[in-house]
């Protein structure tokens, strides 16, 4: 049968707007559309592809697995869930953790639990959740809310209550609003659908004290951070702050979904038997590839690789500036980089995906003015001067068809 990118307007539901070209096949980082074009792959799906595309590491845990058991639901439990449970919580603050299978859910699970956590040590009144205006969490109902981007929360009905929204590395706002009736404090240690932003040190460190002030619990989403984006296995340890729960999804099945929320025994606890759960969370198979991108991505070489290729795009990207002084910015850290367009450029993000795919690279957005990479962990030197070099064309084309169409 054949299928093209028109197939889609046909028979998908318009919810998104993929590109013109349709990818067919991946090796490492490079990845091939139907006409056999080749392309770098700077976007790693979307932080996702942390080992690149068909890592012999990832190809052998699904095949074995395949061969041996995919699915027996939670009524069982199963050995690649338990080994993947005990090396998260071995190599992280937490003591248990919840599988299930998207960074959204995660969140969910992380939300319900702050929820019933409060309920059962304080009673009906302490309910408030407080996010991040930017912050993003995923697109079920609850997290979409708690999300602060109305783009994506409104035009559903009434939402899920008791959900505020203050501004992100605001530690003063923060704390106007917060009171023992806070029961959880969500925030993304780097703000990455939100335009790839950091948390400051100094608010992360205020928003833990807070949340020990009035005793609320701190959930960091690290679902773009987590599984050695940033150059440590958790963004958390970057800061120092330690938070009550965290949730993991993206990188962390090298592709394969699954996502996990990590806590305390004495938090986790509340979730107790029949509280909550997922027909396909903690399979044997999502697990097993899980555990074969950990066994890679936590070992040190990997970790220590991510600063090192930060750097050669952070001087690739310095010398794209002063060409052609297109960012007022580059920030994030590791392998999850934001280039914060001049207001000429403002609104033209996407410009800039479009004339990447013109020269063979995959990029991303984050918002209307900011570009963000964020490749393979394990991306080659080869592949990264490729990118980087199809990248500077790119820009050059945008800048150029600016240019014209500003004379004309
Ligand atoms: C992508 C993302 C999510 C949502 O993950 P899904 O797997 O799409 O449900 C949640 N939080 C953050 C920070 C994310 O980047």
């Amino acid at each position: 049968m054949q299928v093209t990118r028109a197939t889609f307007d046909e028979v998908m539901i318009p919810n998104y707007a993929p590109a013109a070209i349709v990818p067919v096949k991946g090796q490492g980082s490079r990845v091939w559309d139907q006409e056999g074009r080749e392309y770098i792959d700077f976007a790693g799906g979307i932080a996702v592809n942390c080992l690149g595309h068909c890592h012999p590491a990832i190809v052998d845990a699904v095949k074995s697995q395949a061969d041996t058991l995919w699915h027996v639901s939670n009524i069982w439990t199963n050995e690649p869930a338990l080994r993947l449970a005990k090396k998260l919580t071995e190599k992280t603050f937490a003591e248990k953790v919840y599988f299930c299978n998207s960074g959204a859910e995660a969140n969910e699970a992380a939300l319900k639990l702050a929820r019933r956590w409060a309920l059962d040590e304080h009673g009906a009144d302490k309910n408030q959740i407080i996010a991040f205006n930017q912050g993003f969490h995923g697109r079920t109902f609850f997290t979409v809310t708690v999300g602060g981007q109305a783009a994506y929360s409104d035009g559903f009905g009434p939402k899920p209550g008791a959900i505020d929204h203050v501004d992100f590395n605001d530690l003063a706002a923060l704390e106007a609003i917060m009171s023992d009736k806070t029961c959880a404090v969500v925030v993304e240690p780097i703000q990455g659908e939100g335009g790839v932003t950091p948390a400051t040190k100094a608010f992360l460190s205020g928003v833990r004290a807070l949340c020990d002030k009035h005793n609320a619990l701190l959930v960091f989403d690290e679902v773009q951070t987590g599984a050695g984006r940033t150059g440590a296995l958790y963004a958390y340890e970057h800061y120092g702050v330690t938070p009550d729960i965290l949730t993991s999804a993206k990188g962390l099945g090298g592709g394969i979904p699954i996502g996990a929320m990590l806590t305390t025994t004495e938090v986790g606890k509340h979730l107790a038997f029949g509280t909550h759960g997922s027909t396909y969370g903690g399979n044997p198979l999502a697990c097993a590839v899980a555990e074969a991108a950990f066994d890679v991505i936590s070992t040190e070489p990997v970790l220590a690789g991510v600063a090192k290729r930060e750097q050669v795009i952070r001087d690739a990207l310095a010398k794209i500036n002063d060409e052609f002084g297109i960012f007022t910015e580059v920030r994030g850290k590791g392998l999850l980089l934001g280039m914060e367009l001049t207001p000429d450029y403002h609104g033209k993000a996407r410009d800039f995906i479009a004339a990447a795919v013109e020269q063979g690279l995959m990029i991303l957005v984050a918002g209307a003015n900011v570009l963000r990479f964020a490749p393979a962990l394990v991306i080659s030197d080869e592949e990264l001067q490729l990118g980087l070099d199809r990248f500077a064309k790119a820009v050059a084309s945008v800048v150029n068809a600016n240019n014209a169409q500003k004379e004309d």
